[in-house]
Parts: C-alpha cells; structure tokens; sequence
C-alpha cells in the first residue's frame, strides 16, 4: 500500500500513522520527523531546516524533495509507504509524480483529513509528543495513561517548540496558501479521499480503513 497522509497542522496526520503503520507494516516517512531529527543530531539538513521550522514557515522544495527522493528509493519502501506532511506545494507533488515514475510506483491513495480550522489551533498547542518514539498526545483530547509518559514506549513527552499559538496560526496560514492546492491536484487524478477528522481516534482510523478499500 502506497499512501500519502494529508491534511492540516494538527489534523491527525501522526496520529492515524500509528495504527495505519501496525496494519500495514510500511515505513512512516515523515518529513517533520525527519527533519526534527535532523536538527537533533545538529546535521547539515538539521541546520538548513531549523530557521523555517521554528519560523512555521516551509523548507525549501529543493531541501525537502532531496530527501524524500533519497527515503523512497531505499529496499523497504518498495512493496508500500505512508508519506505523512509530505507532499506540501503543487512543486513537491509534481517532483513525487516523477520520483515515484522513475522508481516504477504508483500511489493508491491520498488520504485528506479534514477538520475545521477552529479545531486546529488547540490541538497545536496541547498536543505532546514522545522523545523516544514520536507518537502523539494531547493534554485534553488524547491524554496519556500517565502524566508526562508515553503509553507506547515509556518515553518522556515534550512539547514541540513551534505549537505555540504564534507559529501555529502561521503554519495554518502557509498551509493554507501553499499546501491546500494539492487537494484538487489530487482530486483531478482520483486518488483523493475525505476524511471527518473531527470524530474520535478510532473512528477516523475506521474511515480511513474503509477508505482505503
Ligand atoms: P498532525 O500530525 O496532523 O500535525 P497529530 O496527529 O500530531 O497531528 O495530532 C495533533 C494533536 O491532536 C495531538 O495532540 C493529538 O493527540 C490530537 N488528536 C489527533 N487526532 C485527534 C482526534 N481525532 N480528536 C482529538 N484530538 C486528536
Ligand atoms: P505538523 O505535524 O504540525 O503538520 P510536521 O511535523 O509535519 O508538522 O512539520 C513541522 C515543520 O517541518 C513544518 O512546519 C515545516 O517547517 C517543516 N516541514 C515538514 N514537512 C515539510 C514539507 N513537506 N515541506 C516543507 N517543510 C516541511
Ligand atoms: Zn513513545
């Protein structure tokens, strides 16, 4: 299975890779993650992508396509992929379609998870996230079965440095001019599908499957 996750800052996009990843078995790309990584270990990537990132604004296409090209032509991507923030312009999607040409693949789907943008804003600035494992939490909507610890792994949660209301409101905004004409880009070749992310975890993860066939 070949998907792309889409859908705005806090929409869900991590959330749902979860289970999508257990029932699946093939590789989460996401290219926050990465590029958090990156920042993490103090590389060159990490370096480029740290002022944009803490700004709410985008990396330049040329950055991020780089490394998406790099991820999908490894061996374990070759039977499926969950691309989750990845493509975010009309740029990023066309240089997919020829990556994914070149390598002989074809996407099943693109999953849009829709939720209003009042929502987003709270689920930005309560969301937490695992040191250890990346998975996501929420002060309110999704707490964690013991305060401050992940129910995955035991890892130490933290809060992202952009889910601040400031950065928040300008990743919607980027998102928002940048990243929504994507949805008609894919809509066009049939491979979008709409998804009620404002309903509880289980039964957007129960949609998605359904969508998916
Ligand atoms: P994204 O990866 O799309 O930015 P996340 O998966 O990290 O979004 O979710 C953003 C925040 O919203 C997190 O705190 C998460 O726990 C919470 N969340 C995710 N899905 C739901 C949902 N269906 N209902 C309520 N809160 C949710
Ligand atoms: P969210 O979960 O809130 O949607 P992500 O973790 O996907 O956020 O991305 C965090 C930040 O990393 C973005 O605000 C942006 O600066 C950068 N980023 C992630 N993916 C991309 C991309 N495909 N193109 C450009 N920048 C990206
Ligand atoms: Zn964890």
């Amino acid at each position: 299975m070949k998907i792309i996750l889409m859908g705005g800052p806090g929409a869900g996009k991590g959330t749902q890779a979860n289970p999508l990843v257990e029932r699946f078995n093939f590789p989460h790309i996401s290219t926050g993650d990465m590029f958090r990584a990156a920042i993490k270990e103090g590389t060159a990537l990490g370096l480029k992508a740290k002022s944009f990132m803490d700004a709410g604004g985008l990396v330049p296409d040329e950055v991020t396509i780089g490394i998406v090209a790099e991820r999908l032509a490894q061996p374990d991507c070759a039977e499926g992929f969950l691309l989750d923030g990845f493509p975010r312009t009309l740029a990023q999607g066309s240089a997919l379609a020829s990556i994914l040409d070149k390598l002989g693949m074809a996407l099943d789907g693109v999953i849009n998870i829709e939720v209003d943008e009042a929502v987003l804003i709270p689920r930005l600035t309560g969301r937490r996230i695992c040191r250890k494992c990346g998975s996501s939490y929420h002060m309110v909507f999704n707490k964690p079965e013991q305060e401050g610890v992940c129910g995955q792994c035991g890892g130490e949660l933290y809060q992202r440095t952009d889910d601040n209301v400031e950065t928040a409101q300008n990743r919607l905004n980027v998102y928002n001019s940048q990243t929504e004409p994507l949805i008609n880009f894919y809509q066009e070749q049939g491979l979008l599908k709409r998804i009620n992310g404002d309903q509880p975890i289980d039964k957007v993860f129960a949609d998605i499957m359904k969508a998916l066939g």
